[in-house]
């Protein structure tokens, strides 16, 4: 199928690894101009690098989701490297695990400017664009958990479910200037997210396994399966999706609907 996004600018935020850095691959395989933006020069760097070496045309910018200048800044300085974004995917890194009662003020601060106000921002800064132009491809990444809250990761939990409810109430009110917005609800994925929380079991490979094992599939799903789904949201056939969370976790939620 073509997805009819060559030559398509997009900007991937959380970028350089996991998730981020397979949705950059998939739109770079489509023929997208792709801008990586992450904290980290070094894993930024080598997603370009990788992204380059397949005849990508990537460029990379420093970026941190939780800075308030950050996604703004990220946007404007997309557009100077390579022009106006078409396909924005914001994305950052999880908040830290943790149960309700245990979290203070200022965890509840960093979760919020990180995951709920910093895609607020970035979709802020590259909207008026899109709707000048008429066409325009914002695609959310958050979890399961907008649908079934999972124990122990309560700041999660609370900002992706304020994400649901603004990509909702944005994609009515963009749907007639070319724009879609959708959000994207990764189940148990193998990324170095997956690692770390699961880094306080004796052997991590047993407990990816056991993991695996608790979903209907028996394995943990592959970034690049989410990376392929963010390509078609973003792609010009999917132009009627529009405030839709798709759920990509093997049919592990029981919830309907
Ligand atoms: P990851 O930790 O492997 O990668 C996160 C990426 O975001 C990295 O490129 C990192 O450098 C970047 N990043 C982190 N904080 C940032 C910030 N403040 N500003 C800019 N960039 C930042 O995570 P992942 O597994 O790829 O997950 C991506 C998102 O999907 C996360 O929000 C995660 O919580 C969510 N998610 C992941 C899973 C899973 O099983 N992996 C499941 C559900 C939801």
């Amino acid at each position: 199928m073509e997805l009819g996004i060559e030559g398509r600018v997009a900007l991937v935020t959380g970028g350089s690894r996991g998730i981020g850095r397979a949705a950059a691959e998939a739109l770079a395989r489509e023929g997208a101009q792709v801008v990586v933006a992450a904290r980290g020069s070094v894993g930024v760097d080598a997603a370009v690098a990788a992204l380059r070496e397949s005849g990508a045309r990537a460029e990379g910018i420093l970026t941190d989701m939780s800075d308030p200048l950050g996604p703004a800044d990220a946007v404007a300085r997309a557009e100077a490297i390579i022009g106006p974004v078409d396909i924005l995917v914001a994305n950052a890194g999880g908040p830290p695990p943790g149960r309700f009662v245990d979290a203070d003020d200022e965890g509840w601060d960093l979760a919020v400017q990180q995951n709920l106000l910093g895609t607020v921002r970035l979709i802020r800064a590259a909207l008026p664009g899109m709707r000048e132009r008429g066409w325009g491809r914002i695609v959310t990444i958050t979890s399961t958990s907008v649908r079934e809250v999972i124990d122990g990761l309560a700041l999660s939990n609370a900002t992706r479910a304020g994400v649901a409810g603004a990509v909702r109430t944005l994609a009515r009110e963009v749907a007639g200037d070319g724009v879609t917005v959708n959000n994207v609800l990764p189940g148990p994925i193998l990324t170095d997210r997956m690692r770390e929380l699961l880094s306080s079991q004796p052997d991590l490979d047993a407990a990816i396994a056991e993991r695996g094992a608790r979903n209907p599939t028996g394995r943990v799903g592959d970034p690049g399966e989410v990376g392929d789904l963010v390509a078609f949201l973003a792609s010009d056939r999917a132009a009627f999706i529009n405030g839709a969370s798709v759920m990509i976790d093997g049919g592990e939620s029981r919830v309907v609907g």
